[in-house]
């Protein structure tokens, strides 16, 4: 843990001379875009823990290259599309990045390496990075394995069966038989 380097202006040749973790706390009023994506209707939401190492790497027959290792962990509050309360998505991050000296430089290279490529700036900002990964992260349509409000919902109704018309005929057929009784 420290509290010596700004996420916002990380110095990465600094970070990368001393080739050791940095870790702290983000709370999501922090990362706006992120914020507007959740359900803040129950409890305050955690702060999200990410550590972040940066490091050169030696390259055969060419410069050295600057790497970034970010994880993050978050629980984050979403809106459940089934019964519109609030789940909480447990959501890690764990990516390596390969800096690069422009944006040309990352366009040209990108479909050639499996690596995410991040633009150098010497004051990197890291929540905007960290707000990037938890936004991919986050589930299309979030959903509560058991819904507490409505458990039946989704295997009850006759709406949710894709073979809700099946039993018509049958019921018919069992009408009829009682009429010839
Ligand atoms: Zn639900």
């Amino acid at each position: 843990m420290s509290s010596d380097a700004s996420p916002r202006k990380f110095k990465l040749h600094v970070m990368a001379q001393e080739a050791r973790e940095h870790a702290g706390l983000a709370d999501v009023a922090q990362l706006p875009r992120l914020r507007a994506d959740l359900d803040l209707s129950g409890p305050p939401v955690q702060p999200i823990a990410w550590q972040v190492m940066v490091q050169w790497r030696e390259r055969a027959g060419g410069e050295p290259e600057l790497w970034l290792h970010l994880r993050a962990n978050a629980q984050l509050p979403l809106t459940c599309q089934r019964c519109l309360t609030p789940v909480v998505q447990t959501l890690a991050v764990d990516r390596w990045f390969r800096f690069v000296e422009s944006e040309d430089v990352a366009q040209a290279q990108d479909d050639d390496c499996e690596e995410d490529l991040l633009v150098f700036e010497p004051q990197f900002d890291l929540l905007s990075l960290l707000e990037d990964e938890l936004l991919m992260e986050l589930p299309l349509v979030p959903m509560h394995e058991t819904c507490p409000d409505l458990p039946a919902l989704g295997q009850e109704s006759p709406l949710a069966d894709p073979s809700g018309e099946r039993p018509h005929p049958f019921a018919a057929l069992a009408s009829l038989k009682g009429k010839g009784r």
